[in-house]
């Protein structure tokens, strides 16, 4: 039996104008994912608990058969296992951004340019993080640098409580009332402030705004937590072997904390909509040819056309999933000569109109050699989900569907 997860981050939508009020799932065409609905379970599943905020952690947690509800500490401490950091149970750690702030000198005045710093490269972002850890590294505090804009802060020893924005929910709004408060909120305020001051005039800084490209001018932290505890995914599943493929620290640390393998992929994976989707679909079919029966494979594309509003490329990229991600992988499964199982669906919508995640339930579609569905004529669209009736309420509950 092989065994995979789609996981189209960010891919729901609510209805575009500039489409006449379809969503990008509407207007995309997308015939492999429509083929996993014609002849699977179908319908709409809550990846986001009542209570919880919309995040890609809590999300794939679910989607990967964790309940957020019992085992979600936050974001940064996953990505900071997948960063080879070494986190004691009482350490702390955090999602450091590289930002773009605008509009003053004075943090307190200034909007939230850009939450990505313009997708500033990862060597660029390294050689900042690096000068700012110089900067504040005690035996208590170390920064870490990661990939593209996304960092990490750990505090060790330390308490938790504070009260942290992530800078993707305030896009173009007034940072004021979104500045570090409560346990360790002073100490972060203080860093933020002392690397507003500084960062600006950092050569690697000069040289962007010279290009014009957004300075990464401020570090902004969120997603405080301490490392979660994951019961193993082979104990829990029965999956002796089992791979997470994904561009992202975050998916990546989830899957570490599992106990899944991190598979090696040939090729630049961007966790963009440029990324090399070829490369993905060639690493879960060289994972399946390897003897692992289950592979985690996570697209990020979706999510930051969502983030950056870029509509028209969100259509392109959800189109290129399905041609070149899902269709190889579909015709290797239904020719290997064994059963094979498919769960498609997005973590969480990042409707365009909002830049930002949503908590509404997400369309899923699960086939199964095994016990196969008749839905034909379904596509795979949030409308033609929901209109199936079928509603999970929560997601953590596929898993075992799909592995079972
Ligand atoms: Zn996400």
């Amino acid at each position: 039996m092989k065994s995979i997860v789609f996981l189209c981050d960010g891919m729901a939508d609510y209805p575009v104008s500039a489409f006449d009020g379809r969503t990008p799932l509407d207007v995309s065409r997308h015939p492999n994912m429509d083929k996993i609905a014609e002849g699977g379970l179908f319908g709409l599943a809550r990846t986001v608990p009542h209570g919880q905020k919309p995040g890609s952690d809590n999300a794939n947690l679910s989607v990967f058969g964790y309940d957020p509800l019992v085992y979600y500490t936050g974001r940064s401490p996953l990505e900071a296992v997948n960063m080879g950091i070494d986190l004691a149970q009482e350490d702390v750690a955090y999602r450091c951004n590289l930002v773009t702030l605008r509009g003053s000198d004075n943090i307190e005045e200034c909007t939230m340019g850009d939450y990505s710093a313009g997708e500033i490269s990862t060597e660029e972002a390294r050689e900042l993080i690096q000068a700012m850890d110089k900067l504040f590294r005690t035996d208590k505090v170390e920064l870490y640098p990661g990939v593209s804009y996304r960092h990490c802060l750990v505090l060790r020893a330390a308490d938790t409580g504070a009260q942290l924005t992530p800078p993707h929910d305030i896009s173009g709004k007034p940072v004021r009332d979104c500045l570090p408060k409560g346990v360790n909120g002073s100490l972060l305020l203080d860093m933020m402030k002392r690397s507003f001051a500084l960062l600006k005039d950092h050569p690697v800084n000069q040289k962007r705004v010279a290009q014009g490209k957004n300075p990464a001018n401020c570090l902004w932290f969120w997603g405080e937590g301490r490392k979660p505890a994951l019961t193993p995914f082979a104990e829990k599943f029965g999956v002796q072997k089992g791979g997470v493929i994904s561009a992202v620290d975050l998916i990546r640390g989830i899957g570490r904390c599992a106990g899944l393998e991190v598979l090696p992929v040939d090729g630049v994976i961007t966790g963009t909509f440029e990324t090399d989707f070829d490369a993905k679909a060639k690493a879960a079919i060289r994972a399946f040819e390897e003897g692992h029966q289950f592979v985690y494979l996570h697209m990020e594309g979706p999510d930051e056309c969502g983030h950056h509003r870029q509509v028209q490329e969100k259509v392109t990229c959800i189109e290129d999933i399905d041609k070149k991600v899902i269709g190889p992988v579909m015709e290797y499964l239904e020719n290997c000569g064994e059963d094979y199982s498919v769960l498609l669906m997005p973590d969480h919508p990042t409707p365009l109109c909002l830049m930002t995640h949503v908590s509404d339930p997400v369309p899923f579609a699960l086939l199964s050699s095994k016990y196969p569905v008749d839905n034909t004529g379904a596509v795979f669209t949030e409308y033609a989900a929901r209109a199936t009736g079928v509603m999970v309420p929560r997601a953590c509950d596929l898993m075992e569907k799909l592995l079972g």
